[in-house]
């Protein structure tokens, strides 16, 4: 059995609740034309993911985003001293969060290595020549060797065990840019807006710093910044897409692990690429963000993920804040109906005595 608390709400939606459900035009939902153009979005494919950055640092160059920690605080060097994973998480200053996860499960690390100085002449009976020869033989051998003894490490622990054998899981975290963002629901200087690409961008200039929307996104995307209160988020690079080019970190990324395009294109391309992993025996691969019936009627960005959504940071099942709301003014009127018929029947009620 599946428990799930959004549940309830996903098995009995409101066709009449413009806040939740599947939306197939998000931008005309949003008032735009027909003529708009096709919704865009991100297929993030964290099977391919090889931790380079390259996304974060061009997102950092091109919206001239100054470094800091996941805190806020400006260091110099940027260094969290406890994992490659230096940026922490998603912030006001940090649009692109590339989390690496340290895993303690069965992988292939074949990685050539050296032992001690002499190991390799005492223990395997080679000797220093050229590369081909016995030596080079014994080298390998023993890399094999440490490479085994490496993979039996448990980084959680600290431990070493037969069974135990560590991998890394990387991937790319940005804003959803949801079908139903309640980020954009509940702002209320329209500082956040629908685009024509039908996605979600925060205008720094109208913003007030009031943020609501902070509490509202149910990924914990939306950062206020520190000096002033406004908030930051992805912006898809809303001016390339304008200019007709791809967001700055879909086009650095080396191994397409950052796919941008139409969505409906992207869903279709992931969908062939779950099933190639599944045909492979990767059981674990999933999408997320990809069910238009999810809490927040899909994601423009979503994933392929390789673990459950907790182990990567994401919220397993993301509800829109905004749901209930239509539900709770309905409920807070019929209260408002009652108590005013209550005290009309209390006055007239008195008047005739
Ligand atoms: S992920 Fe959060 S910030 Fe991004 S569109 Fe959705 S609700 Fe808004
Ligand atoms: S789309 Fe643009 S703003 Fe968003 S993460 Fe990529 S580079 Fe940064
Ligand atoms: S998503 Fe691409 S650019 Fe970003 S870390 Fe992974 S491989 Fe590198």
């Amino acid at each position: 059995m599946t428990i799930s608390s959004a549940s309830p709400g996903l098995a009995m939606p409101d066709p009449k609740n413009r806040l939740f459900g599947p939306l197939p035009d998000v931008s005309a939902e949003a008032g735009y034309e027909e003529d708009h153009p096709k919704r865009v979005g991100f297929f993030t494919d964290t099977s391919v993911c090889i931790g380079c950055k390259a996304c974060e640092v061009a997102c950092k160059e091109w919206n001239t985003l100054p470094m800091d920690d996941s805190f806020g605080v400006k260091d110099a060097m940027g260094l969290s001293g406890m994992s490659y994973d230096n940026t922490g998480q998603l912030g006001a200053n940090s649009w692109r969060h590339v989390a690496f996860i340290e895993q303690s499960r069965a992988v292939d690390l074949p990685m050539p290595t050296f032992g001690r100085p002499g190991d390799d002449r005492h223990d395997h009976g080679a000797s220093p020549t050229t590369p081909g020869d016995d030596f080079s033989l014994a080298n390998a051998q023993q890399s094999v060797l440490n490479a085994e003894a490496l993979s039996e490490f448990d980084p959680q622990t600290g431990q070493t065990g037969a069974d135990k054998q560590i991998r890394w899981l990387m991937s790319s975290d940005v804003c959803k840019h949801c079908t139903h963002a309640g980020c954009l629901d509940v702002c209320p200087t329209g500082a956040l807006f629908r685009t024509e690409f039908g996605t979600v961008v925060v205008q720094q200039d109208i913003c007030n710093g009031c943020g609501y929307c902070v509490a509202a996104c149910p990924y914990g995307v939306i950062d206020q910044r520190k000096e002033d209160g406004r908030v930051f988020k992805c912006t898809m690079c809303y001016d390339r897409l304008t200019d007709g080019l791809q967001p700055a970190c879909a086009t650095a990324c080396p191994t397409q692990s950052i796919q941008f395009g139409d969505l409906d294109e992207l869903q279709e391309r992931a969908d062939a690429r779950l099933a190639t992993l599944k045909a492979q025996g990767v059981e674990t691969a999933r999408l997320y963000g990809r069910d238009e019936n999810d809490g927040v009627g899909g994601d423009g960005a979503f994933f392929l993920l390789l673990d459950e959504p907790e182990v990567y940071g994401l919220p397993p099942d993301p509800i829109v804040t905004t749901r209930d709301l239509p539900a709770m003014w309905k409920a807070a009127g019929k209260a408002a109906v009652m108590m005013i018929g209550v005290a009309v029947t209390a006055v007239l009620g008195s008047r005739r005595r």
